[in-house]
């Protein structure tokens, strides 16, 4: 049968924050050791996969720890995945491209209009 074993801290109830898992001593003694929680790794703030090349901390071991542990050297590094970041790159670049496309349309159309104009004048 399975021995007993007793919480080590003064917490007495089986929480989230409370847990233990059951370990035997080279003396043969059961014993508790108390776990962290369980941490979920960073995910992508658009499709939510799990970010490559940040550490899977706890909240306040992310205070603890240099920069480089939490991010990565790229725009939208540590927030966004790199594909997330690609689509959002081209997507701004391509918007950008339409605004010029535009305006170079709309200039050609008014020169058009002042030459027909110059032109019904004479
Ligand atoms: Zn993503």
């Amino acid at each position: 049968m399975a021995g007993r074993v007793t919480f080590r801290r003064r917490n007495p109830y089986n929480t989230k924050s409370n847990k233990i898992k059951v370990v035997k001593t080279p003396g043969g003694k059961l014993v508790a050791h108390h776990l962290k929680k369980l941490t979920a790794r960073p995910k992508c703030g658009d499709c939510g996969s799990a970010l490559a090349g940040v550490s899977t901390l706890r909240p306040r071991e992310y205070a603890q720890v240099s920069k480089t542990h939490k991010t990565v050297q790229r725009a939208y590094g540590g927030s966004r995945c790199a594909n997330c970041t690609k689509e959002r790159v081209v997507r701004a670049f391509l918007i950008e491209e339409q605004k010029i496309v535009k305006r170079v349309l709309k200039e050609k159309e008014e020169k058009e209009k002042k030459a027909a104009a110059k032109k019904s004048s004479k």
